[in-house]
């Protein structure tokens, strides 16, 4: 499988450290308020990565953290602290809003069919971890104390800006944003491990660390969760691109002056959501949640389908009209689906269904193509192969696309079976209504009759007959299959 490396700028082969195994690391959300779109697009992105790792043979071991702990807008001890924040606005404890909104994230994946990873590290439970691995960084000399806090010294290493090495001066905190620059630092670009001295004197999580009471900085989380739980290779670590930098460039550089050799090997980073008017999270002044979407009467499927006809690394707009672009070429596929026989494949239709899932393998080992990935779906519908080889064709495709379009084919195919079951049981009840109607024998009689007055060619005996009856209020209605009546 090719896929695009942040780290080389090019779409590599994908090797792992060890054949046929994959650790992956995602960046977790913090948990401060509900996840907008535009961060669960990497979440879908990063669930079909996996899915797909997996389809391809390979055995995946993935983890995520939780940021629970305050996560500053800014290194530089800036910003604000956004447990903190959500923690005032609704006038509950840190730890109440983290729980909370960890299981309004995890609710919101399972809406999306994004698959919880097997590891899931809320930051509060690795305290111990950040400081060891924070005293071994002082021990080796790559971390410094200044003002109370610890800080990564970034000038002890060889390369600091690993994945944009033109905007070096751009992208040094300090310079960005016009943030207030943190006098402790001895570089620009260093970052705090440990908080001891902060501007939020009123945190309300702290721990004792031999530096004194205090918490750890946001990116040194990411570090020791993934050593610890995935081992001192890493094979692929994902995240939003916003996360790139410094976020991810810190966590290189502190993982590996703590291991001493290189860390991850492939990092795989989705690109924004945005909107017309450019913003990421809100629309028209809403913001963007999927409990949102389904207060719209979106399906939260049909915006997995939305982002999955894009590429990852290509900015998506959002938009309502897209939406509904999404859901109309969704429902229609359904509904090709939904009339489709389903029955067990035969060794002959495995065969039939190859070709067609090989092209979506091709696509998806093209860097993770989901837009030709869809594509491969509708070559499916239109392909000249069974009915059972289809559905097998489409149900090992979206074991990877997860968009639930078999379960909603097999919904729609009974809804429509039912419907037609509920239609004959009405026209079987009419017909016994009128059968157990008095008159019925005589009227079947003089069908019967007229029927016979026809074969003998007495066309004049006939019609008399339907107009007798229509005096006494029964229409006759020819079919092809015979002769039925009805009241007029
Ligand atoms: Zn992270």
């Amino acid at each position: 499988m090719k896929l695009y490396n942040s780290l080389t700028h090019t779409r590599d082969e994908f090797v792992t450290h060890e054949p046929g195994k994959v650790t992956m690391y995602t960046c977790g959300p913090t948990v401060y308020h509900f996840a907008h779109i535009g961060n669960l697009r990497s979440y879908i992105m990063e669930d079909v990565l996996e899915k797909y790792l997996n389809f391809a043979g390979y055995e995946v071991k993935r983890a995520m953290n939780i940021t629970d702990v305050g996560h500053l807008t800014s290194d530089a001890d800036t910003g604000e602290d956004k447990m903190l924040k959500g923690a005032r606005r609704e006038h509950k404890t840190v730890m109440e809003i983290a729980q909370f909104y960890t299981d309004a994230f995890f609710a919101d994946c399972e809406k999306l069919h994004i698959k919880k990873p097997e590891i899931v590290v809320p930051a509060t439970s690795y305290i111990d971890h950040f400081i060891e691995m924070v005293s071994k960084l002082l021990e080796k000399g790559y971390a410094y104390e200044a003002g109370g806090n610890i800080y990564f010294d970034t000038a002890k290493l060889d390369e600091y800006y690993v994945f944009n090495k033109q905007n070096q001066e751009d992208l040094a905190v300090g310079v960005r944003d016009g943030v207030e620059e943190d006098g402790n630092k001895r570089n620009k670009c260093d970052f705090v491990l440990w908080f001891t001295k902060s501007k939020f004197e009123d945190q309300e999580l702290k721990w004792d660390s031999p530096w004194g009471v205090g918490y750890p900085g946001w990116h040194i989380e990411c570090s020791a969760i993934s050593l610890n739980t995935l081992g001192e290779y890493l094979d692929l670590h994902c995240g939003g691109i916003d996360n790139a930098f410094p976020h991810h460039t810190n966590e290189i550089a502190q993982s590996e002056a703590y291991l001493g050799h290189k860390w991850c090997s492939s990092w795989f980073h989705v690109l924004h959501l945005n909107t017309n008017d450019g913003k990421m999270s809100k629309s028209k002044g809403e913001f963007l949640t999927v409990s949102l979407l389904e207060e719209k009467g979106y399906d939260p499927l049909v915006y997995r389908f939305f982002c999955l006809q894009s590429h990852y690394r290509k900015a998506l707009v959002f938009s309502y009209e897209g939406l509904d672009n999404a859901r109309v070429s969704y429902d229609k596929l359904v509904a090709r689906l939904a009339e489709l026989k389903p029955a067990e494949p035969t060794a002959c239709d495995l065969e039939a269904a190859k070709p067609l899932i090989d092209r979506f393998r091709e696509a998806m080992d093209n860097d993770l193509n989901t837009a030709m990935g869809v594509t491969a779906l509708y070559d499916v519908v239109k392909a000249k192969i069974s009915d059972a080889a289809k559905l097998y064709a489409i149900a090992e495709m979206d074991e990877v696309l997860s968009c639930g379009l078999i379960a909603a084919a097999d919904k729609k195919r009974a809804e429509a079976e039912e419907a037609a079951k509920a239609a004959e049981a009405e026209k079987a009840a009419a017909a016994a209504a009128l059968a157990a109607d008095p008159m019925a024998a005589e009227i079947e009689a003089a069908i019967k009759e007229r029927a016979d007055a026809k074969k003998a060619k007495n066309y004049a005996r006939a019609d008399e007959i339907r107009k007798e009856l229509l005096e006494k209020g029964i229409v006759l209605v020819d079919t092809k299959d015979g002769t039925t009546w009805q009241k007029a």
